[in-house]
């Protein structure tokens, strides 16, 4: 399909592979987002190229996702994985890569949409050196990250100097919920232009199978009450706070109460030993029995998982958006989420499942009880969350809202900054 020049845009995510499988260490929401919205915006005819670095010398350099979507790979540093926190020193390279890919191919984005601090800076870059227009979505704030973790790292300074000065210059930045707008104006800055354009799901994906069904497939039995999460193992997401509800659940003694928690992990990295921390809770606490960690839960039967489950729980410390609380709504399972961030926005609390204070395992499991306690209310809270998603949340929408926005930035002003790349090789 021809695609006109303007209608070319590139979304970056340095560490965010869109093309790698889901729910290994650091890949998550924003690599499904990425993915996500690059396929969606190619349907509404856009060119979509997706960059990130390349971080496994084995893995092809462009991957084809649809017609008109594709990741490329660009060599940044050392051919394999390397923690995000560590990857700042590479953008350079990153940057003259993308520059002369462009020159290669002969293509000049007017559009770059960049995702997560470390793609900010390499969007502004090359705002240094061409006449682009940058859209940015942070995925997560330094300033509020670095509020709730004990050990600063060496980055910080960068990262909260780079979220500055993008939020102040960037054509637009996108917001994926109220909360994450009001906190980039009150811990960032007061300048720059934010629009608020949510994460999506899939609606026709999530949603279309039975329980009766999903459960036969996964041998889960009709009369257990499913608790499910998943995510990665990480001490932000909480999972310690959910293992210690379900120990302290009422309905745990009155039903088959089963706790699934789902997500990969790596023996000896970060997630494998955190993975290893909560199995030791699970097992301090008696709950061996009635958990399951099925591991990495692939794309292919995670509708399934979510199918399946009586409620799902997001007991994160913070959450700028979280996808899997809109997939477990369009599933129609209800969500029982941390009181915080986006979760405050796609959770409507007594109606499309409950919001708890993050961390407080009491809460948890009060409404692990409430809600498991009373299956018909959890039947009209799941009709309810399905309901909201199909309104506010499906990709289909957000791509519509982003390729308005990218229009109306293609038809202000050109940037002034940075000569024409394809001029500069005609
Ligand atoms: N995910 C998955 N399989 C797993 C673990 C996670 O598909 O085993 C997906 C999950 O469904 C969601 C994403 O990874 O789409 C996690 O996004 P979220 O915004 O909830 O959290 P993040 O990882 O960005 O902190």
């Amino acid at each position: 399909m021809a695609v006109e020049a303007s209608k070319h845009i590139a979304l970056i995510s340095v560490h965010g592979d869109p093309a790698v499988e889901i729910g290994k260490e650091e890949a998550g929401g924003q690599n499904v987002y990425v993915r996500q919205v690059g396929e969606a915006l190619a349907k509404r005819g856009w060119k979509v190229d997706m960059f990130t670095r390349k971080a496994d010398a084995k893995s092809p350099t462009v991957v084809e996702h649809a017609p008109n979507c594709r990741t490329i790979r660009l060599v940044a540093g050392p051919e394999a994985f390397v923690p995000r926190q560590e990857i700042f020193e590479f953008l350079p390279e990153f940057v003259e890569g993308l520059v002369e890919f462009q020159e290669r191919e002969g293509i000049q984005y007017q559009i770059v949409h960049t995702n997560y601090w470390l793609s900010s800076w390499v969007g502004m870059e090359l705002k240094k050196r061409q006449p682009i227009k940058q859209v940015h979505v942070y995925h997560s704030l330094g300033a509020v990250k670095y509020k709730a973790v004990s050990a600063i790292p060496t980055i910080a300074t960068t990262r909260l100097a780079v979220e500055k000065e993008c939020l102040e210059t960037a054509e637009r930045i996108v917001a994926t919920s109220p909360q994450e707008k009001e906190h980039m104006r009150s811990l960032v800055s007061q300048k720059g232009t934010i629009d608020i354009i949510p994460c999506g799901t899939d609606i026709h994906r999530f949603g279309s199978i039975r329980k009766a069904d999903a459960r036969a497939t996964l041998g889960i039995d009709p009369d257990e009450k499913v608790v499910f999460y998943v995510g990665r193992f990480d001490k932000r997401k909480g999972i310690e706070t959910l293992v210690r509800a379900v120990g302290r659940s009422r309905v745990r003694h009155s039903d088959r109460l089963k706790l699934i928690i789902g997500g990969g992990s790596r023996p000896g990295q970060a997630d494998g030993i955190e993975r290893d921390r909560i199995e030791g809770i699970v097992d301090e606490l008696g709950l061996r029995e009635i958990t399951t960690f099925p591991g990495r839960i692939g794309d292919d039967v995670l509708p399934t998982y979510f199918a399946a489950a009586d409620v799902c729980a997001i007991p994160s410390h913070y959450e700028p958006f979280g996808l899997v609380a809109i997939e477990a709504m369009a599933s129609r399972t209800p969500a029982i989420a941390s009181d915080v961030g986006g979760l405050q926005f796609s959770v409507k609390t007594e109606e499309t499942g409950l919001l708890c204070p993050p961390q407080d395992d009491a809460a948890f499991a009060e409404a692990i009880d409430r809600i498991l306690g009373d299956m018909e209310w959890r039947d009209r809270l799941g009709e309810a969350a399905r309901k909201r998603v199909e309104d506010k949340f499906s990709w289909d929408g957000v791509a519509a809202q982003l390729s308005d926005l990218y229009e109306s930035l293609l038809k202000e002003e050109p940037a002034e900054e940075g000569e024409s790349l394809v001029k500069a090789i005609a």
